[in-house]
Parts: C-alpha cells; sequence; structure tokens
C-alpha cells in the first residue's frame, strides 16, 4: 500500500472552489513541481518539510472519523504522488466528496477516466506566477461541469490572459471559472471591474475565505 507524504491535515471550510464556505478535511501533500512567485505554501515544498507518511487506509480513517464530507487534497501538488486514486476511491467509496487542487501542469488524464472520479480544481498559472510555460492545456480536454480552472491573478496582464485562455478552450461552457486575487498584490475591485467590462457571463471572482477569517500567515485553517 502506498504511503503519502502528508504535510498537515486538519478540519476546516472550503476558503474557495464551489464549496467555499462547507466545512472540509485538508491533506496536504509535501512537495512541488512549479515555483511560483507567490506561493503561499512554499514551506510544504522544501525538501526538510516534516511530514508524516501515512496509508490511504489511515487518512480515510482520518476523514471517517471528523465525520466531515467535503475532502479536499492539495498540497504542493499532489499529483505528484503516484497512485493518487488509490486514495481518492477509498474516500469516495467511503461517501466522501474528494476534490483535487492541482496546479495544472501534470496531467489528470487517468485519474478523470477512473470509475470514482474525484473534482479537479485546476490552476492556470498566469504570467505573474512565473510558470505558465508550465500549464498543460490538454488537461482541458477532461474537464466536466463539476470542475474548476481558477486563474490566481496578481496584475491588469494576467487578467488579459486569462480572458484570452477562457475564450481559447471555451472554458465557461465547460466548468466553473474563477478568477481569485493574488492576496495583497490586486485590488479585487479591479477584477470586478474586468469582468463587467469583458462581459464574462459564467465567471467568477473569489476571494481566499479563510485569509480574511483567520490571519493571512496562519497554517492548518
Ligand atoms: S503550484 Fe502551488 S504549491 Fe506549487 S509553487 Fe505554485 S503556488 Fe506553491
Amino acid at each position: 500500500m502506498t504511503d503519502y507524504p502528508v504535510a498537515e491535515k486538519f478540519v476546516s471550510i472550503n476558503g474557495e472552489g464551489t464549496k467555499a464556505g462547507e466545512t472540509a478535511v485538508f491533506i496536504r501533500f509535501s512537495g512541488c513541481n512549479l515555483d511560483c512567485s507567490y506561493c503561499d505554501t512554499k514551506w510544504a515544498n522544501e525538501k526538510n518539510c516534516p511530514v508524516e507518511y501515512l496509508t490511504s487506509d489511515e487518512l480515510a480513517e482520518y476523514a471517517n472519523n471528523s465525520h466531515v464530507k467535503n475532502v479536499t487534497i492539495t498540497g504542493g501538488e499532489p499529483l505528484l504522488q503516484r497512485s493518487l486514486h488509490e486514495l481518492t476511491e477509498k474516500l469516495i467509496l467511503s461517501g466522501h466528496n474528494v476534490e483535487i487542487e492541482s496546479n495544472g501542469s501534470l496531467s489528470i488524464s487517468e485519474l478523470s477516466k477512473q470509475e470514482n472520479r474525484p473534482t479537479f480544481t485546476l490552476d492556470y498559472k498566469l504570467p505573474s506566477s512565473g510558470m505558465e510555460k508550465m500549464m498543460n492545456t490538454d488537461n482541458f480536454n477532461y474537464l466536466n461541469n463539476n470542475d474548476t480552472v481558477k486563474f490566481v491573478s496578481g496584475s491588469l496582464a494576467d487578467l488579459e490572459r486569462a480572458l484570452d485562455i477562457i475564450n481559447e478552450y471555451s472554458l465557461t461552457s465547460k466548468c466553473h471559472v474563477y478568477f481569485s486575487p493574488v492576496f495583497g498584490q490586486i485590488d479585487p475591485a479591479e477584477i470586478v471591474d474586468f469582468m463587467i467590462k469583458h462581459k464574462l457571463n459564467n465567471a467568477r471572482i473569489q476571494l481566499q475565505l479563510h485569509k480574511y477569517i483567520w490571519d493571512p500567515e496562519k497554517r492548518g485553517v
């Protein structure tokens, strides 16, 4: 059975995504293949980050004991874990809604074809992240209307690039589309103005709730 490197696990509320505001179990794996300029979880990606190695049975037991239906698997980059389907399947079969938060660089093809399929929230990394060249746009072929593409935007140039991608891949007719400001870098009102100006229907702005409820630097929330 696979051991997963867990940097932290906790119960909180979903700060973003379609289940924002609902309670959720968070499982954060250590390690990421990107290095975004604005990363707020760099600590979980450091080689010396303390981790607890847990099996899918142990993680499912933790989720079951919480009596919380939503489980968000995040990182770092969770798709770096081989056999991730072993964990997602176990959680789904025990009655959880499972969401994978991925940075958009690794293929979701295999996992999206599983019978017990999790939902995906994929980032599309915009120019200010410094990581746009790593994006895997083939993933857009595997999205359905429960999935989300999230554009974390830090500038007007980011918003304009997001608009190009939304149009090029018809994202608003395939899945949820969210804009999220890089905390402290762009006024959320600028995003709203942009959405109105470009008649962006079927897209939403979303603020990271946990950064408003708790100290923005606080972990484990
Ligand atoms: S993908 Fe996420 S975890 Fe990885 S460097 Fe970027 S923001 Fe940080």
